[in-house]
């Protein structure tokens, strides 16, 4: 089992942590702990490296597995032994873009609730670029200046980030959560990880975000798409 150092320090760039298993066929180590994040809700997964008794071994991609997260390592280095102690580097600048850029999707997607009574049905981003669903039949072109008005309106509220990790029971209660689908959560999961921009978002999320709001920068609407009569598809990029 992994500990998810980034689900309570987003800004853990370095961490030590001890090799548990290694699977020699796919080159993949698991960690006690880790502060790479393994991809999920739309945010690709970390890359970076693993130093491992002197050797720096390049990981190339991260993946969530049960409840262990695998790191695989590039390069053609032996692999090490399991409970060898290693120390993880993440790639931080493209991190630090995904942060801003994933934020950023909460604004949007908190604004556009809240201006419009719209639903997002999905999401993906890479650094720097974004894009989300929503159920928005009324979605027209002059209605992108207007909508990147607003986000930036609430980026400059520099409005804090809060996380939380709540019991099911208590997060199911939260009607903000309930009109984002939180029914739709596996029945294992006990604990709830909650994101909350104050004033404007709350959803119930496991990636990693900016502290505040004022962190992100700028957003320009850059697209919009229609993906039927109601489904639109609205793209964003961070500056
Ligand atoms: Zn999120």
């Amino acid at each position: 089992m992994t500990e998810l150092s980034y689900q309570t320090d987003a800004y853990l760039q370095e961490f030590e942590a001890n090799v548990t298993a290694v699977i020699a066929d796919s080159r993949a180590v698991v960690l006690d702990k880790t502060a790479f994040y393994p991809g999920g809700g739309g945010q690709p997964h970390d890359l970076g490296s693993l130093l491992v008794n002197g050797v720096v071994y390049p990981v190339d991609k991260v993946k969530k597995q049960g409840e262990d997260v695998l790191h695989f390592l590039g390069g053609d280095a032996p692999l090490p032994a399991p409970g060898s102690a290693s120390h993880g580097t993440l790639d931080w600048v493209r991190r630090y873009k995904l942060m801003r850029t994933h934020t950023a999707l909460h604004v949007l997607c908190g604004t556009v609730f809240r201006d419009y009574g719209v639903l997002v049905t999905g999401g993906d981003r890479e650094p720097l670029k974004g894009r989300m669903d929503f159920e928005f039949e009324t979605m027209r072109g002059d209605l992108v200046r207007e909508i990147e008005a607003a986000v930036n309106r609430e980026v400059a509220q520099a409005r804090d980030v809060r996380i939380k990790i709540l019991p099911r029971g208590e997060a199911f209660q939260i009607p903000a959560l309930i009109r984002t689908k939180i029914n739709l959560l596996p029945e294992g999961i006990q604990q709830v990880r909650t994101v909350e921009i104050v004033g404007l978002d709350l959803q119930a999320d496991g990636g990693t975000h900016v502290r505040n709001t004022r962190e992100v920068g700028t957003i320009r609407v850059t697209d919009y798409k229609s993906k039927g009569a109601i489904n639109k598809r609205i793209y964003i990029e961070v500056e």
